[in-house]
C-alpha cells in the first residue's frame, strides 16, 4: 500500500544503518580474490513493487556475481526444459541440514541422489538438464532468461570470477565426478562443471535481484510488462525451495526469524520478495558461519518485524 512504501521510504536509512554493524562478526568469502575484495560493511537494499516503486538504500550500485541465487533460475529453467517427473528423478525435495558444498549425503541416499536442486551438488545435476548442446549455449540461455526476469539485456558472465572458480572449484570437481559415479550425473563432467561455474558467476546489483524477485512475488509474470516469463507451478515449486532450503542450513531459523521466501549467494547477495508485493535485492558480503549476508539477514528480520511480513 501507498501508506507502507512511505513508512519504507521514512525508515529504511535508520534500518540499514542499524544493520551494518552487524557486518563486523561476518567474513567476506575468500576462496578467490574476486570475491575477497569486497568491501567488508557494505548494504544495500533495492524493493521495487508491482506498481513500479523502487526503492534503494546503503551501497546498491555495486555490481556482484549471483553464485547460489543462480540455483534458483537454472532449477526453474530445467523444469521448463524437461518438466517436473524428469527433474526429480535427479533431485529431491529435502532439506539436509549439511553445508551447501557438503558431499556428506551423496553417498546414502537412494541412488545418491542430491536431496535438494539448492546445494551445489543438486545444482550441479540441474546443471547438466538444461537444453543447449554445449556450455556455451546452455549459458546463454540461462543468462537470456535472467536477463527476461530481471528485464535487463546486460547481464554477463563475470569472466574473472568464473575463470576463478573454475581454478579452484575442486570441491564442487569432487561433488561432480561423484554424481557421474553414481550415473546421477550424465554427459562430460568437465562441461558441466563448466555451466555451473558460469552461471555462479553472472553479474548483477540489487535492483535486478529486486526485479527478477518482483516476478517471482507476482507468480511468474512480469506486472511492469505485463508478460509471463514462468509457468506457475514452477514459481510454487522455486518459491517453496526458497523457504525449506533457500539459505542453506540457516533456513529453519530464517523461516522463524524473517518469514519469506529467499535465496543467498556467497558473494553476499539475497533475493527474497513478499509475496504478490514487492521483489528485494540485498547486497553485504560479510557473511556468518552458514555463508549467509551477516547484516543482510539482520536487515530482513528488523524489515520482516515492523512490516509484519512473515507469510507465517
Ligand atoms: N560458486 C560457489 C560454489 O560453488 C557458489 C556457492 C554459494 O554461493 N554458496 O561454491
Amino acid at each position: 500500500t501507498a501508506v507502507e512504501i512511505q513508512q519504507i521510504r521514512r525508515k529504511l536509512p535508520e534500518w540499514v544503518a542499524a544493520s551494518v554493524p552487524f557486518a563486523e562478526g561476518g567474513k567476506v568469502a575468500s576462496y578467490i580474490p574476486e570475491l575477497a575484495g569486497a568491501p567488508h560493511d557494505a548494504l544495500g537494499i533495492t524493493l521495487i513493487n508491482a506498481d513500479g516503486d523502487l526503492i534503494t538504500e546503503g551501497s546498491c550500485g555495486r555490481r556482484f556475481t549471483v553464485q547460489s541465487i543462480s540455483k534458483l533460475f537454472t532449477l526453474i529453467l530445467a523444469l521448463m526444459d524437461i518438466g517436473e517427473d524428469r527433474v526429480f528423478e535427479k533431485v529431491g525435495m529435502e532439506p539436509t541440514g549439511d553445508n551447501f558444498n557438503s558431499v556428506l549425503k551423496l553417498e546414502l541416499v537412494r541412488p545418491g541422489i542430491p536431496f535438494n536442486p539448492l546445494i551445489n551438488a543438486g545444482a550441479i545435476t540441474v546443471s547438466a538438464l538444461i537444453r543447449g548442446s554445449d556450455p556455451e549455449e546452455k549459458t546463454e540461455r540461462i543468462l537470456q532468461f535472467m536477463r527476461a526476469l530481471a528485464n535487463n539485456d546486460h547481464l554477463r558472465v563475470d569472466l574473472d570470477v568464473y575463470r576463478s572458480e573454475a581454478d579452484t572449484g575442486n570441491l564442487n570437481r569432487s561433488i561432480a565426478y561423484l554424481l557421474k559415479q553414481n550415473k546421477v550425473l550424465d554427459g562430460d563432467v568437465e562441461e558441466v562443471l563448466d555451466v555451473y561455474f558460469r552461471h555462479c558467476s553472472i553479474a548483477v546489483d540489487c535492483a535486478d535481484l529486486a526485479r527478477m524477485g518482483l516476478v517471482l512475488a507476482c507468480n511468474g509474470t512480469d506486472p511492469l510488462t505485463g508478460k509471463s516469463l514462468i509457468p506457475r507451478r514452477y514459481v510454487q515449486i522455486a518459491k517453496t525451495f526458497m523457504t525449506t532450503c533457500g539459505m542453506y542450513n540457516a533456513s529453519g531459523e530464517f523461516a522463524i526469524q524473517v518469514g519469506l521466501p529467499a535465496k543467498s549467494g556467497v558473494s553476499g547477495g539475497i533475493l527474497s520478495l513478499v509475496p504478490g508485493r514487492y521483489g528485494i535485492g540485498v547486497y553485504g558480503p560479510a557473511l556468518n558461519n552458514k555463508g549467509n549476508s551477516q547484516a543482510g539477514v539482520h536487515l530482513l528480520e528488523i524489515m520482516s518485524r515492523e512490516l509484519n511480513w512473515s507469510m507465517f
